[in-house]
């Protein structure tokens, strides 16, 4: 959050400014200082105004029309530290349903009578605004009679400055209050799971904690290329990713120097970012990734879910937005190239009272340790029960690049644990006594834990859901996500486990009994979903299915199970999505799924009859005019070579035709789908292999066409071009 920056020290691993004497001065001078956060609010609103905001903003509320007095003192307190700030518009922030984050500007100036102009900005609208939204996807959830939506002021968010434009975070909703965003349900899930924590916490004799927060940190991956060579690319242009490129030779272009120079650039960018990201209270560190060439990633300190996302979306804009500025283009694409890894977002999370305990860290005493592991059991469960949910909520186009393509999870999911929790959860299982190492007991019939270290549990990278010591990795998110879905989701099938819990528990005669036994049947009942092993290799496949577990490998097979029963009673008995709002996200999940398959399949097409096949018929042409100019010098020189490659051009551009009009007429066929389910699994069975194959064709016209002809920058100089 935007605390200051020596608070928030104490809570980082390795991603800590101290170590770099320095860093830490930038990070003072600048850190937050374009967010009117808690200390600008301290300092600038009057006593009584500032208490009535910490309050709602401690019970997570949104301000509405019964706070107009507060909004008034509130917004003319923003606008003048915002105006001081240089600040001469501000704009309702909110993230609209695909997209990224959208914005309206107004203007602080209204007209006086005489002509003149005076800064103006009231409570009414800090708290409700009303954007021109038509255009923003609602899934049918508007209707054009009322076509405007409206937004509310989320005050656990902190206003911003960027761009000279004050940034209000918001949720957006309907007329009839239904959320046309993703901040709303992300909230709504929130406070369902603190509720139902708070009931779990009460059992352990917890009287004092009044809420309980998600916690996230996410670190982001993302590659970079230079803007010269992203120019001369359509695909990276029109869809984020190449659709065609030969692969390099590893290290082909690199020149030691060169290389190094360029390297210079990419510290650059990251050294602004950094301070960019600061100013705004992200409390950022970017890092070279060395798996892929030219990719990089960035963590921040975790903070409270609904900002962990507001930030995120921030830095993914900020990362584009200063990459120019470095001649570099900033890739948010899961998969932009093929053959080197792809880009995820790993997704950190955990609870958190108000008091400051984590939930998700073992402790120190046999209560501690009992209440840890039934909210650890709690997770294992949703994670079963919902399997098909969580998917869900990570399925993209791009993301279908990653799952399951040996460089990230599969799409099945599965929980690694480590082996002393592991474990610890079969002595449970079992009823025995859990003595790892001599270090466990069981005390008045709950397991006392050992302290498990940190880093002993992070060790299987190929794990979807990995636990990580004191929090969970939800490592399938794909790298352009919004990480509002995945938290919503999580939240919610935590929520659900646990309000099972304590209906339980609530009613039993003997706590401690009660408790060891719901542990054990819950370890026996979700045994299943917990796996060590290598995630990525083909043996797990069978074994998943042997256990049941669901596999849905693309977003078209994972979309449409947010609407099996269980997952909509689920969302609507917790108040996070009703299902008309549930229909809705799903029709513009499958709509924008199809949609982006179509436009991959449109620019190939385009690519490939305007660009591609002029390019290997001139060098075809080329060829053959160099053998009969052979030929006429002397009839004994050797054509082989040319022939060869004339040969085989010639053989793969029958193959291109061929491929191409399959492609054409899979596209075409689009129009005919019955529904938007039915066109999004078209996509995926009948243009999405079309593609594959016009790839493969063209990727090997490329190895043998002369570098001069191709007309696009290759992997090569793309991967390398730092
Ligand atoms: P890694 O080894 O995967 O880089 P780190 O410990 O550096 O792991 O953490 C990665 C991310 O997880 C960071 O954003 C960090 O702030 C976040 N994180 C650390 N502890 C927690 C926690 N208790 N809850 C949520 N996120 C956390
Ligand atoms: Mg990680």
């Amino acid at each position: 959050r935007c605390a200051v920056a020596g608070k928030k020290r104490k809570q980082g691993g390795k991603h800590r400014p101290d170590e770099e004497g320095s860093t830490v001065n930038t990070v003072r001078e600048v850190f937050g200082s374009m967010v009117f956060g808690d200390e600008v609010m301290r300092e600038r609103l009057p006593r009584e105004t500032y208490l009535a905001l910490r309050r709602t903003i401690r019970e997570g509320r949104s301000l509405g029309r019964e706070n107009q007095a507060l909004a008034d003192v509130v917004a003319s307190a923003m606008k003048d530290w915002a105006v001081e700030k240089g600040a001469t518009h501000y704009t309702h922030w909110f993230q609209p349903m695909t997209g990224i984050t959208a914005e309206k500007h107004e203007s602080f100036l209204a007209p006086t009578g005489e002509g003149a102009a005076i800064l103006e900005f009231s409570g009414k609208e800090l708290i409700r605004g009303e954007p021109d939204a038509s255009s923003f996807p609602s899934g049918g959830l508007r209707a054009t009679f009322e076509a405007r939506g409206y937004t509310a002021w989320d005050p656990t968010s902190y206003a911003f400055i960027k761009d000279d434009t004050l940034c209000i975070p918001t949720a957006f909703c309907s007329y009839g209050g239904e959320a046309l965003d993703k901040k709303t349900p992300l909230l709504r899930s929130m406070e369902a799971l603190s509720c139902q924590a708070v009931r779990v916490l009460r059992l352990f004799g917890d009287q004092t904690t009044q809420r309980v927060s998600t916690s996230v940190g996410v670190e982001q991956e993302y590659f970079l290329v230079d803007e010269r060579l992203y120019d001369r690319r359509p695909d990276l242009k029109y869809t984020g990713r190449t659709l065609f490129g030969a692969k390099a030779p590893k290290g082909q272009e690199l020149d030691d120097h060169y290389f190094g120079a360029l390297k210079a650039r990419v510290k650059g960018f990251m050294e602004e970012l950094n301070t960019e990201l600061w100013k705004l209270g992200v409390y950022a560190k970017t890092e070279h990734n060395e798996v892929a060439p030219s990719q990089h990633e960035l963590a921040p300190i975790y903070t409270t879910a609904n900002i962990a996302a507001d930030h995120n979306q921030l830095t993914m804009e900020t990362m584009k937005k200063v990459a120019r500025r470095h001649g570099f283009v900033c890739l948010l694409h899961e998969k932009p190239y093929a053959g080197v890894n792809g880009s995820g977002k790993h997704n950190n999370w955990s609870l958190r009272t108000d008091g400051g305990q984590n939930l998700l860290d073992p402790g120190d005493t046999p209560r501690e340790n009992a209440q840890f592991l039934l909210f650890l059991c709690a997770v294992i469960k949703g994670v079963d029960d919902y399997q098909d949910l969580l998917r869900a909520s990570v399925a993209t186009a791009g993301n279908d690049h990653r799952l399951g393509a040996s460089e990230a999870p599969p799409s099945i999911l599965s929980i690694f644990l480590g082996d002393e929790l592991t474990a610890v959860l079969q002595a449970i299982e079992r009823g025995e006594r859990y003595d790892g190492g001599g270090r466990g007991e069981l005390k008045g019939g709950v397991h006392v834990l050992p302290r498990i270290p940190l880093d002993n549990t992070d060790r299987n990278r190929t794990s979807p859901f990995a636990f990580t010591g004191n929090k969970f990795e939800f490592r399938m998110p794909g790298s352009a996500l919004s990480i509002s879905g995945p938290n919503t989701i999580l939240n919610a099938i935590v929520t659900e486990s646990l309000a099972q819990f304590a209906d339980e528990l609530e009613g039993a005669e003997d706590f401690d009994q009660a408790l060891a036994e719901l542990l054990a049947r819950t370890v026996k009942e979700h045994r299943r979903i917990l796996f060590s092993g290598n995630g990525y290799s083909d043996d797990w496949v069978e074994e998943a299915q042997r256990r049941g577990l669901a596999n849905l490998p693309s977003a078209a097979d994972a979309i449409p199970c947010f609407l099996r029963e269980k997952n909509i009673s689920l969302l609507a008995k917790h108040k996070i999505y009703s299902e008309v709002e549930l229909r809705s996200r799903v029709d513009i999940l499958l709509e924008n799924y199809a949609k982006v398959l179509s436009i991959e399949a449109q620019t190939m097409l385009e690519m490939a009859r305007r660009d591609i096949l002029p390019a290997v018929s001139r060098y075809t042409g080329q060829l053959c005019a160099a053998v009969n100019a052979k030929r006429a010098v002397s009839p004994a020189l050797s054509c082989r070579c040319e022939e060869k490659i004339i040969d085989r051009l010639a053989a793969l551009s029958g193959c291109f035709a061929e491929v191409v009009e399959t492609l054409e007429e899979a596209l075409l066929e689009t129009k005919n789908c019955a529904d938007l389910e039915a066109c999004a699994r078209h996509c995926r069975e009948k243009v999405f292999p079309s593609m594959q194959k016009l790839r493969a064709v063209t990727d090997e016209m490329e190895t043998l066409t002369a570098a001069d002809c191709w007309p696009y920058p290759s992997y090569g100089q793309l991967l390398f071009s730092e």
